[in-house]
């Protein structure tokens, strides 16, 4: 780790402020826990000429609970997430998911938002300044080739970010507020499939709200693989709502993390199989996995580790899901 490298700090006070400082400072960043950014600032891999601290916005603090749908600003925290009543009782599994990022005092300064937004990562970007010069950087910042993919021009670091997936299976959209105006996309269309700028966000653009349409009746869970069980990224989460629009049939929805550039939600969802599952369609599930996914040696688990793991943590998913 270096020092922080110098930059101006703004601290807005309403949303159209904030906007309008990153229109005017070209090299801004938006700050919000902190826990990702000032780490990849002291590591060198980010020097903005200018922070925008995003924690004096108040509507980025809400949520709202609707009759249709549920609103989550994006500089809530992760440990509010994990204690909110009412959120505990609409979507369990969000709490679920968030009690398993990082640990504690992470948790009280990080927020939703940064962690959709968090960088990618890789074993050749996420070191020093000085471990990355003896390898003449890389792709990905201020290098010429990939370490992961050499012959490539692609950068292959993953997105690890353990909430995307959640969101994903549970249909979550996204506000995101700029200089053009305000605009509600899918989750899935936030990220790029770049390992490099995996974000589609504009620049100066800032995510403002998660949204959920309420659906009662939903079941949801996550399960995730780590090598240290009290605080890590995940070598790979898994996961999986299911609805069961009718007795003897359910609707599955599958979302993986840490194994590919973007957070990857199962092609053709919602699957529709029979109850109770069969080992057929249990094993057709993780087949449809096994080949959705792209894990590659960004990490120092290998690829196929990763891959396993993402199965295995999708069948146990759906057998414990099935018990329930
Ligand atoms: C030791 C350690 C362990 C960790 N373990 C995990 C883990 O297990 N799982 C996991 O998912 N993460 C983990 N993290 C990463 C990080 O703590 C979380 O992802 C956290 O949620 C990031 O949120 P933040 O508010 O701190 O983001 P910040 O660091 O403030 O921001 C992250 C990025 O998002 C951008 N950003 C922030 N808010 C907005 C916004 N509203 N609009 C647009 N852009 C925005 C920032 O500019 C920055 O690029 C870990 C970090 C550390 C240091
Ligand atoms: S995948 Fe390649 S370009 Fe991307 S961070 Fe890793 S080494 Fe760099």
């Amino acid at each position: 780790m270096i020092p922080l490298p110098p930059f101006s700090l703004l601290r807005p006070d309403s949303l159209d402020e904030a906007v309008r400082a990153a229109s005017q400072h070209k090299d801004a960043r938006f700050l919000a826990g902190g826990t990702d950014l000032m780490v990849n600032m002291r590591r060198g891999l980010l020097k903005p000429a200018c922070v925008i601290d995003l924690s004096n916005i108040v509507q980025l603090h809400r949520i709202t609970f609707g009759e249709k749908e549920t609103r989550i600003g994006g500089l809530v925290s992760l440990a509010r997430l994990t204690r909110e009543p009412e959120l505990q009782i609409r979507y369990p599994v969000i709490a679920q998911a968030a009690a398993q990022i990082a640990a504690p005092a992470h948790r009280e300064m990080a927020s939703l938002a940064g962690n959709l937004c968090l960088d990618t990562r890789c074993v050749f970007y996420n070191q020093s300044e000085w471990w990355r010069g003896t390898i003449g950087y890389c792709l990905k910042y201020d290098g010429e080739i990939c370490h992961v993919a050499k012959s490539g021009n692609t950068c292959f670091a993953a997105f690890h970010g353990d909430l995307a997936p959640v969101l994903l299976v549970l249909g979550a959209r996204v506000e995101i507020v700029g200089t053009e105006g305000r605009r509600i996309i899918d989750l899935q269309e936030l990220y790029s499939g770049d390992g490099k700028a995996h974000l589609t966000l504009k620049r100066g653009e800032i995510l403002t709200a998660v949204i959920l349409n309420n659906r009662p009746g939903t079941v949801a869970r996550y399960e995730k693989a780590r090598i240290r069980s009290a605080i890590d990224f995940p070598l790979a989460g898994v996961a999986i709502a299911r609805a069961n629009p009718l007795k003897n049939k359910a609707c599955l929805q599958i979302a993986l993390t840490g194994i590919d550039v973007k957070p990857v939600q199962l092609e053709g969802a919602p699957l529709t199989v029979s109850l109770p599952l069969s080992d057929e369609a249990e094993a057709t599930i993780c087949k449809q996995v096994t080949q959705a996914i792209q894990p590659m040696q960004s990490s120092f688990s290998p690829p196929g580790y990763r891959r396993k793991l993402a199965v295995n943590l999708t069948r146990r998913l759906l057998r414990e899901m099935a018990r329930e």
